[in-house]
């Protein structure tokens, strides 16, 4: 394709893609004024529900001068061509292509994190400050992003070097060479997860015995779970929001509880949220999620094949010869609308998944101390009480809570 015409393919995509967003926000948003329903009366007041709204209308203001912002400078580093001149202005400095690859992409990454990072602050400090459920300290904020940057530079780096040392020496058949890695590396992730990763951020210490172990561990024998540990970590340190997840395959289980998860459930309502979890398991959804997850980085690595090596994108993006980082870039914002129909598709196969989750705790323990643990985790998170069915179909990961309730208690 024509360079000029490439360009302004980019800036169409990025235009309907900002309006598409904006538009399903505001439909979202829009159904506000909801009708406290009889099932939640105990655990939400009309005033809550209006300060709910406010939050969301808040989020929702908010998300739209953040996003016009980075529209904006995206569409003006496409119209005159800024990508390409940096480019430029470092092929003075680093002749090497692969060193400058790198380079190019550290830059942007850091530059645009940069430029975000007083919407993050206000975010944090102002809005989830304002509502309550800011617990991070100015301290924290920033020693989380420097142990990110860290982590994303380190862990980022090595796969960017890798994929770009691939694209350069072995040509097209790059793709499936980097599927395979990153999938290894994915599943690494998800094994080791609780091991490395999250001592970075959260402290974790074994749950201690006594009549809570007891029984969770007791029902976890009755559905032939077997479990390795129980980890508590200190999730209050950052939010008020609760968690529970488990990490690990086969008999190496463990099973990690936010204190605040502890903190604000019954024994009962506990074991539901984890019987939960375990149907997750039971069900093979974690294979699910791994086999279309990699899918996923199968079909964008196979695309981005196809246009790594299109001189005419570089062009396009006011570059003076083919530049894989700045094909690189014109990929991600070719991709967006596909990334987006495959996470719909994603998001289907999840909301049938929280379904068949919730039936699994119902049947093996009980349906209604699952449903009181929702009640109050989702009054704690403030979520829509009735979103539009648009938004839910492209964003929803859960089912709305109401319907939810609904198979719970019925
Ligand atoms: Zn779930």
């Amino acid at each position: 394709m024509d360079p000029a015409l490439l360009k302004y393919l980019l800036l169409g995509i990025i235009t309907l893609n900002l309006i598409f967003e904006k538009s399903i926000n505001w439909l979202n948003v829009r159904r506000a004024h909801c009708l406290v329903p009889k099932t939640l009366e105990q655990y939400l007041s009309q005033e809550k529900v209006t300060e709910s709204e406010e939050y969301q209308k808040t989020n929702y203001n908010f998300g739209l001068i953040t996003g016009l912002f980075t529209y904006l400078i995206t569409a003006i580093f496409i119209l005159f061509g800024f990508f390409g001149d940096l480019d430029i202005w470092l092929q003075d400095f680093v002749g090497e292509p692969l060193l400058r690859s790198l380079i190019y992409i550290g830059i942007l990454f850091i530059g645009s994190d940069l430029l975000s990072l007083p919407f993050d602050y206000y975010h944090t400090f102002k809005i989830e400050e304002k509502f309550g459920f800011n617990k991070t300290t100015p301290k924290t904020f920033f020693l989380d992003k420097l142990k990110s940057y860290l982590l994303s530079i380190t862990v980022g780096g090595v796969l960017l070097l890798a994929l770009f040392w691939l694209i350069h020496q072995i040509g097209s058949d790059f793709w499936w060479i980097f599927w395979a890695v990153a999938m290894v590396f994915m599943l690494a992730v998800n094994l080791f997860y609780t091991a490395w990763v999250l001592p970075i951020f959260n402290k974790l210490s074994p749950l201690e015995e006594g009549e809570l172990k007891n029984r969770i561990l007791a029902y976890a024998n009755s559905v032939g779970f077997s479990l390795d540990n129980i980890f508590v970590v200190d999730g209050s340190k950052r939010s008020t929001k609760a968690n529970a997840f488990f990490s690990g395959f086969g008999r190496r289980k463990k099973v990690v509880l936010f204190d605040t998860l502890i903190e604000q459930h019954t024994p009962e309502e506990l074991i539901a949220v984890l019987a939960h979890e375990i149907g997750h398991y039971k069900r093979k959804h974690i294979w699910y999620n791994l086999l279309t997850s990699s899918l996923q980085v199968g079909v964008m690595l196979y695309i981005l094949s196809l246009v790594i090596y299109n001189e005419n994108m570089s062009l396009a993006l006011g570059g003076n010869q083919l530049a894989i980082h700045l094909n690189l870039i014109g990929f991600t914002m070719l991709f967006s609308p596909i990334s987006m129909l495959l996470g719909v598709g994603l998001n289907m196969m999840s909301r049938k998944h929280e379904y068949e989750a919730d039936a699994f705790a119902k049947e093996t323990f009980a349906g209604q101390p699952l449903a009181e643990a929702l009640k109050t985790l989702s009054v704690k998170t403030l979520s829509h009480l009735n979103p539009h069915p648009l938004y839910v179909f492209v964003h929803y990961s859960h089912p709305p809570l109401l319907k939810r309730l609904a198979k719970l208690e019925g």
